[in-house]
């Protein structure tokens, strides 16, 4: 099976997470500081946060936004659960705003139009997650026009964008976003098997983010309510988690990070060969959002089904049967039985939705050979186009 995505693990990724496992420190070391730094760097940010995975990540910058009971929490609904659940775990009440059937990244066109709403109703959202959609940033300079306008809080997704690129600079450098969230499952463009971090360029927030990670503890002496009792004190300030990750983990992505660049111009080079090879059939291509340069962690096509003699399912099916793993982003959140208890239906997001009835994720990676992308379009053209076989 072609999978629709995987991670690319070489012997220095594998020498450098051996080098950790006979070192001092298995978790709370080093590695930990220089893999936060590094990719802070490489993203131009002040501050890089480290944490289990990019879940626990949303889940610490809505805490460190402020966000809680009563507050709103407002999102794209073609997203993983995550981009949505973090405001829960918070408290807060979600809300999603309905993609661009462009981009299929949130309409900040319409996010426009139901803050004016909200702002008359009293119901403006105190954070916003921005989700950077199979690799590429929404309109993040409007979106932060209007973060100004109606004082909420961006958090940007870009748990499919790390090496992408927005505006000239990084994903991540916090020019139109307070906080920028990484995902390093081994699907997404860099891995440290399970990880996820949050950059920032302001302190106070990476001090939160940092003690929000480690059970709410501070070590630092301003932040206690009494004078220091020696050496050993600690003071837990706040309801924290442990939400750390291991040093096994940062030295992977550290090695990972290395090779970033040429993972994602293999990912752009797979993604511009999709767009040629697949012009002629019935399918609507991805396309570019302004300003944004994708890191193509996805690569999706929408069938267009009036010209199509089978169904979503059959295609998808018969591509599954071929031996290649295709796969579906998103389900819309708003329809999971979760969301729909808290009283969304089916209709309330119609771009999402149309979405959804014709989405398919094809194989993207960077091992992904040039041969093993011509069969996969070789079979997308089969079952598109030939009326019946199998
Ligand atoms: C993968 C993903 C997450 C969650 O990442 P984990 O590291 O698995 O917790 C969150 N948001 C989006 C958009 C994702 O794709």
């Amino acid at each position: 099976m072609i999978p629709y995505g995987r991670q690319s693990v070489d012997q220095a990724d594998i020498d450098a997470v051996l080098a950790v496992l006979q070192s001092d420190w298995l978790t709370q070391g080093p590695t930990i500081d220089a893999f936060e730094q590094a990719v802070a760097a490489r993203c131009e940010a002040a501050f890089g946060v480290a944490v289990c995975n990019a879940t626990a990540a949303l889940h610490i910058a809505c805490l460190a936004a402020g966000l809680g009971p009563g507050d709103w929490l407002w999102t794209s609904p073609n997203t993983f659960l995550a981009s949505a659940n973090c405001g829960r775990y918070c408290g807060a009440d979600v809300d999603f705003v309905d993609i661009d059937p462009q981009t299929w990244n949130l309409d900040v066109e319409a996010l426009a139009g139901k803050l004016q709403v909200a702002q008359a109703m009293g119901r403006l959202p105190k954070v916003v997650v921005a989700v950077a959609f199979s690799g590429q940033s929404c309109d993040m300079r409007q979106l932060a026009e209007l973060a100004e306008r109606y004082a909420f809080t961006v958090i940007e997704d870009a748990s499919h964008a790390v090496g992408a690129r927005y505006a000239g600079r990084p994903v991540g450098c916090g020019e139109f976003a307070a906080m920028t969230v990484f995902s390093f499952h081994p699907v997404k463009i860099i891995t440290s098997a399970e990880g996820g971090m949050v950059l920032t360029n302001r302190p106070e927030l990476a001090d939160r983010l940092r003690r929000l990670r480690s059970h709410g503890m501070t070590r630092d002496p301003q932040q206690m309510s009494e004078a220091s009792h020696g050496p050993w004190y600690y003071q837990q300030v706040e309801l924290g988690f442990n939400y750390r990750m291991t040093d096994l983990q940062a030295a992977l992505g550290l090695s990972q990070l290395k090779k970033l660049d040429g993972f994602v111009q293999r990912r752009q080079y797979l993604a511009a060969r999709y767009q040629q090879l697949l012009q002629d059939l019935p399918l609507t291509l991805p396309k570019a959002q302004a300003d944004a340069q994708s890191a193509w962690h996805l690569y999706v096509v929408r069938l267009q089904l009036d010209g199509l003699q089978r169904s979503h399912r059959q295609v998808f099916e018969g591509l599954r049967e071929a031996g290649i793993g295709v796969n579906l982003h998103y389900i819309p959140v708003h329809l999971q039985p979760y969301y729909q208890a808290l009283g969304f239906a089916q209709g309330d997001f119609p771009e999402a939705e149309h979405y959804y009835a014709e989405a398919i994720s094809l194989p993207i990676y960077p091992g992904l050979s040039d041969s093993e992308q011509d069969y996969v379009v070789q079979q997308v053209r089969r079952w598109i186009q030939e009326p019946s076989i199998s």
